[in-house]
């Protein structure tokens, strides 16, 4: 099938793919972020050229120069999403449009080329196609990496006048081990992630590679995530390294910190407030102090809390930890809203639950 034209696109079978068999075995247990497909997507851009040479063929290493741009100043942008095996054996993502703008958004504020948003949509599509074996059944779906970076051998420092966007596909299970567990948070005291004016509301690779060493040190204090406060006054909580979080009030009320910038706009994030509102909780997007989170905590006043995201859906946090101690929210173990509106959300992800906003795209 070598030089088939799909759309736009060159297609190439690669001629390892891995057996049915040995694949099968693989998806028993995928883990998260391990095991990768067979194929991936890749479109290039030059200056003054635009978007070219679009091509789906065999998984394999890129060939860069050691001066390659992305080395030294990190001009990178990625996307998150996944591709979900329905009842009925047709496959679906989940608000994909919503990731082609919020890539666009990345890649403006790193200075770099803007993949318009039906390539991006046709590019991830073509990978779920030629790829779709490797979708896991039951819990697990099919996470994609679209990602773009400056692919230029030159050391000056101005965006790159080269790139190369990429789609890589991994089969997944549960991202945190331990599936559904309610998970503990480290508050970074001495770390933040993002400050006004910076990549906070960008998905670059910069701001994971900052928040290593503060994961590192909760990993150290015995905690699953840490949570970054902000940057200017060290007191209102953000979000975690790659979940953005919620706060579930004694009243049936929720609360979320605002998109000022310093916080990624999760489409996980933006679904909860949607179906929250539909059920009747009065959300709000303001700003939430670590001191009134343990002192809720304390008094009952917070019932629940919970991080959200594509890889993990939503999370429920149990017990959160700092230098000052450790708090616990309700039983520790999650509660109903929580519940309720992760089971609503991947009701709706899988097909299982009606779609009123029309969230779900059949590929
Ligand atoms: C990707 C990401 C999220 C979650 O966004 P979703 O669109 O819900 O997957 C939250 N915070 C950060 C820092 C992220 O990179």
């Amino acid at each position: 099938m070598d030089g088939q034209h799909s759309s736009r696109f060159t297609v190439t079978r690669s001629s390892k793919t891995v057996a049915a068999n040995e694949r099968a075995a693989l998806l028993e247990d995928p883990g998260f972020g391990r095991l990768f497909t067979d194929h991936m997507v890749t479109i290039r851009y030059t200056e003054g050229k635009g978007w070219h040479s679009h091509s789906v063929g065999p998984r394999e290493p890129f060939q860069i120069d050691p001066a390659c741009a992305v080395l030294h100043y990190a001009q990178e942008i990625f996307e998150g999403m996944k591709a979900y095996r329905l009842a009925d054996g047709s496959i679906a993502m989940f608000r994909p449009e919503e990731n082609a703008r919020r890539f666009a958004q990345s890649a403006e504020r790193l200075a770099m080329p803007e993949i318009p948003e039906d390539l991006f949509l046709e590019a991830v599509a073509e990978l779920v196609k030629i790829d779709a074996d490797w979708i896991p059944s039951g819990e697990g779906s099919l996470y994609l990496r679209p990602f773009l970076f400056a692919s230029e051998a030159f050391l000056g420092v101005r965006p790159s006048k080269e790139y190369i966007f990429c789609v890589i596909a991994s089969p997944a299970g549960a991202y945190f081990k331990g599936g559904k567990k309610a998970v503990t948070l480290w508050v970074s005291e001495h770390y933040t992630r993002a400050a006004r004016g910076g990549t906070g509301a960008a998905k670059c690779g910069g701001n994971y590679a900052a928040s290593l060493v503060a994961q590192k040190e909760a990993t150290e204090q015995g905690c699953d995530q840490v949570v970054f406060l902000d940057a200017a006054e060290n007191k209102w909580v953000e979000e975690l390294g790659g979940m953005n979080v919620f706060f579930v009030m004694e009243d049936g009320s929720i609360v979320t910190p605002p998109l000022t910038g310093t916080i990624l706009p999760g489409i996980t994030r933006n679904s909860i407030i949607t179906l929250a509102r539909a059920k009747g909780h009065d959300v709000r997007e303001e700003p939430y102090s670590f001191a009134q989170w343990r002192a809720d905590a304390a008094s009952g006043a917070l019932r629940e809390a919970f991080a959200c995201g594509t890889a993990a859906v939503v999370t429920a946090i149990g017990t959160v930890r700092s230098k000052d101690g450790d708090f616990t929210i309700g039983n520790g173990d999650g509660g109903l809203v929580t519940e309720s509106l992760r089971g609503e959300l991947t009701g709706i992800q899988r097909g299982t639950v009606a779609d009123p906003a029309g969230w779900v795209h059949i590929v």
